[in-house]
């Protein structure tokens, strides 16, 4: 029982960079468009190309299972940025995730104590699965931000690989603790009030921080969504940019602020409910191996190819 609830947290935290119910129903749903026999393992392939392709840029399929062609790089340091963990490669997304992070980061400019943004991974340079890491992040919409207010934006390529964001959680993530900040929040509101963001993954003592501090319109609040980890990063994900008819957005976050769903989520961490005991007639869940090719949408067979 032990064994299996430490299998149980495992997984949700390989999968927690955002991977979800919703996105994996709409890929589940994608497996009808695909058109390709190739038994590779995707992330054995994806992984490793260094490129993007060429053409026009487009994210095929959902979140957590797609690719994207004509992917551009976030520049490894701008003015009011730097992008961290070079040696992963995966400073690469769609443009309209470029442009939203520039943007992002020259507000983070604008608020004391932070000289911009320092940006975790995005996406390979033809998404797909990765060798290690996140479930999602595979059609160049998703972004994660650290929680560290950068200082400087001079770091080094060594440097870029040695330093480490902080985390903001006390109490397994029910609090925040005293690195969070007014600017942490405003930041998140500024990136949640784009109308290019669909959601925002976040530590649910977090929420919770914000839902009691917000004031005048709480709409924002809506796309900031209680999951695990994330209190070394927040992870924004984007809409599909209009007129690509292969992406697959997820369904809207329920209707309202969400503040009393991340109160549930502080509540039981506080109060843990009593394991469900083990149907001995259960099924097993079948193990699912990792995804290939043939699995993805049929678009991905012509990414990995170009
Ligand atoms: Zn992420």
């Amino acid at each position: 029982m032990v064994r299996l609830s430490i299998a149980i947290a495992l997984i949700a935290a390989l999968a927690s960079c955002g991977g979800d119910k919703t996105s994996s129903q709409a890929a589940k749903a994608s497996i009808s468009t695909q058109g390709s026999s190739d038994n590779r393992v995707a992330k054995e392939v994806f992984g490793r190309v260094a490129t993007s392709s060429s053409g026009r840029p487009q994210s095929f399929g959902g979140y957590a299972r797609g690719c994207q062609a004509g992917a551009v790089q976030l520049p490894q340091t701008g003015p009011t940025w730097q992008a961290m963990r070079l040696s992963r490669n995966r400073n690469w997304a769609q443009p309209q995730t470029v442009d939203y992070i520039q943007d992002l980061s020259r507000f983070a400019a604008t608020q004391s104590g932070w000289s911009g943004l320092y940006v975790g991974d995005m996406s390979q340079p033809r998404g797909g699965p990765m060798l290690t890491g996140h479930a999602s992040h595979q059609t160049g919409l998703d972004a994660d931000i650290w929680m560290l207010p950068p200082n400087r934006l001079n770091l080094s390529a060594a440097e870029r690989e040695s330093l480490s964001s902080i985390s903001m959680r006390r109490a397994s993530g029910a609090f925040v603790n005293s690195s969070w900040t007014p600017q942490h929040e405003a930041i998140l509101k500024a990136a949640a009030s784009d109308p290019r963001v669909a959601r925002i993954f976040l530590f649910p003592g977090a929420k919770v921080e914000m839902c009691k501090n917000a004031t005048g319109d709480r709409s924002w609040l809506r796309k900031i969504r209680p999951w695990w980890g994330h209190h070394y990063h927040f992870h924004v994900r984007l809409n599909c940019p209009a007129g690509t008819a292969g992406c697959e957005d997820q369904a809207p976050p329920p209707p309202g602020d969400g503040c009393a769903e991340a109160q549930g989520w502080v509540d039981r961490i506080l109060n843990p409910p009593p394991p469900k005991p083990a149907d001995p007639n259960a099924t097993p869940t079948p193990r699912r191996g990792p995804l290939k090719i043939s699995q993805l949408p049929g678009q991905c067979t012509s990414v990995i190819n170009n």
